[in-house]
């Protein structure tokens, strides 16, 4: 029995493998010693650790765990991910939406880091905390599905009001600039002042990976992390403000574990 870990800053994301079966766990990363718990009954098994609390957790488990990079096992995660799922891409750019952003240029086989942003999962949480209250996850993402920004979010469109724009009249000029032009006559309700902070931080995250993808001469965007679990509204963002900006999107699916699964792979 394999397990491969990436023990990241939210979440601890864990790929099981045994008799050519797959399985993927997850635990909030302040769960970790729970994840220790369940190592050390499995003392036969081989584990592969990445992510920046790898260190602590091998700290805390009996096996002698491999450890990897993080990038290079996420790199690695991905061409497995992309290969398993037919959909080969030889230059390409990932953006890994975590609790931050990592961006990264993949040269057929090697990955560079490309930029980031600290734009990401973690904003959402936080931002989102800040502006609602609301600290659960699953709520926080449910409610913001239900919300409308567009009293919120100010367009190239609304300041050119009708005349020819010079860029795409949807692409957004200020987030929340749109705020004190709407203050007096709308309620913003907390989904609104959700869908928003989700707005900002997909518009971001594609702004920097598009940036990349122009510099390095790519067409896809694959973008990955869990920030987009129960969050359809962040994924909507993402796919298409890529698209608007001329660029292909692609989103894989269970990709919030290529870090678990590349370190497997790599051990
Ligand atoms: P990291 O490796 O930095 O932990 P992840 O790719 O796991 O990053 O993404 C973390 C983000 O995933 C969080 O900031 C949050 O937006 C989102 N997320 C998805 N599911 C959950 C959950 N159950 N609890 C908390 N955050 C979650």
């Amino acid at each position: 029995m394999k397990f491969g870990i990436d023990a990241g800053g939210t979440l601890i994301k864990i790929v099981k493998e045994e008799n050519n079966e797959r399985s993927y766990m997850k635990y909030l990363s302040t769960e970790i010693e729970k994840v220790a718990a369940m190592l050390e009954s499995y003392p036969e098994a081989s584990v592969a650790l990445t992510g920046g609390k790898a260190t602590y957790l091998q700290s805390l488990i009996p096996q002698e765990a491999f450890q990897s990079i993080e990038f290079d096992a996420t790199f690695k995660g991905i061409q497995t991910f992309l290969q398993q799922h037919d959909h080969p891409l030889e230059n390409y750019i990932f953006a890994n939406v975590g609790t931050g952003t990592s961006i990264h240029y993949v040269d057929g086989e090697q990955q560079v880091r490309a930029g980031g942003t600290g734009a990401g999962g973690g904003m959402i949480q936080g931002l989102g905390y800040l502006l609602t209250g609301e600290s659960d996850y699953s709520r926080l993402t449910a409610l913001a599905a239900q919300g409308d920004r567009d009293e919120i979010d100010l367009k190239v469109k609304h300041i050119y009001k009708g005349d020819k724009t010079p860029i795409p009249g949807e692409l957004t000029a200020a987030n929340f600039g749109r705020v004190l032009h709407t203050k007096d006559t709308v309620t913003y309700t907390d989904a609104d002042k959700l869908a928003a902070a989700i707005g900002v931080v997909g518009e971001t995250v594609t702004t920097v990976s598009i940036h990349a993808a122009r510099e390095f001469n790519a067409e896809y965007v694959v973008y990955i992390g869990s920030s987009f679990l129960d969050n359809e509204l962040l994924e909507k963002v993402v796919m298409n403000y890529t698209v608007l900006r001329g660029f292909k999107p692609y989103f894989i699916e269970n990709g919030e574990y290529s870090g678990a699964l590349g370190t497997l792979k790599l051990m």
